[in-house]
């Protein structure tokens, strides 16, 4: 079965990812304004309508801005936290339909299922996604502020990974923004650095993995060399030099596809034995 991914915006300017497998399609965050996500939809070869539900990580509008406004013109459901329902204030609108996911839970539509897994971030009740197509699955986790054991666990079985890689500690700490914003970012509920991404690649990355997409970089605290350049670093220690790695630019990337590194090894298993 083929799973394939494709980012539509990353950072504080929006954040969607397209994900299309198992006979399914569906989207990752909302962050883009509804006029703004249609078109890249549509530059995807993706009918808008034709989504089978937007998951919406958390309410923070670079994730939620769009989600609302997209849903009611395109008659697309939205999946989320009962947190990030309130805390987007989506109860007082009119929505076509709406589905309640709570962390640990999982959402099937036809072949395609979605995993929620709660993540470490200052929102109400924030996730990560995990979305599989038969044995194949993508681990997509934007905002989060450590990483926390059921991140680490849910992505070490994942094919492919997308992960934020949102500061560099000593471009944000000599950078622009104000102490307290600094502080919220550093700390355990905010964003993961350049090097927190390499502790995942060096020591919580699956053996199946062969992508790793690189999301979420701040334009005023990272360049994007030096999150390339930490992940490459990370995964040669760890000897996986097998591991493509790529940058998602704010306007997103082309179509990814994710392969299916598990049964590939399964086979090679199989003709292990025979010999
Ligand atoms: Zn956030
Ligand atoms: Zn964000």
């Amino acid at each position: 079965m083929t799973l394939r991914f494709r980012v539509l915006g990353s950072g504080s300017g929006g954040n969607a990812t397209l994900v299309e497998g198992g006979g399914a399609l569906v989207l990752l965050d909302a962050g883009l304004g509804p006029r703004q996500l249609a078109e890249r939809l549509q530059s995807a070869g993706v009918d808008p309508g034709a989504l089978d539900a937007v998951f919406v990580s958390h309410e923070h509008g670079d994730h939620a801005r769009g989600a609302l406004a997209f849903s009611v013109k395109w008659g697309v459901p939205l999946a989320l936290t009962r947190g990030t329902f309130r805390a987007a204030g989506f109860a007082a609108a009119k929505l076509p339909a709406c589905e309640e996911i709570a962390p640990g839970e999982t959402r099937t539509i036809r072949k395609l299922a979605v995993r929620a897994v709660a993540v470490p971030h200052d929102a109400a009740s924030p996730l990560a996604f995990v979305v599989s197509a038969g044995a194949v699955s993508f681990g997509h986790a934007t905002d989060l502020g450590h990483l926390s054991r059921g991140l680490v666990d849910a992505f070490r079985r994942c094919d492919a990974v997308l992960v934020e890689s949102n500061y560099d500690p000593a471009m944000l700490r000599d950078g622009p923004y104000p102490w307290s914003l600094k502080e919220r970012i550093l700390g355990p509920f905010g964003h993961l650095s350049n090097g927190d991404v390499g502790r995942l690649l060096e020591k919580g990355l699956g053996e199946t993995c062969r992508q790793v997409v690189l999301a979420h970089l701040s334009r005023k605290n990272n360049h994007p060399e030096l999150a390339l350049q930490a992940a490459e670093e990370a995964l040669g220690r760890a000897g996986r030099r097998e591991v493509e790695v790529a940058l998602a630019a704010p306007e997103g990337t082309g179509w990814i596809a994710v392969r299916a590194s598990r049964a590939v090894a399964r086979r090679r298993d199989g003709q292990m034995r025979l010999f």
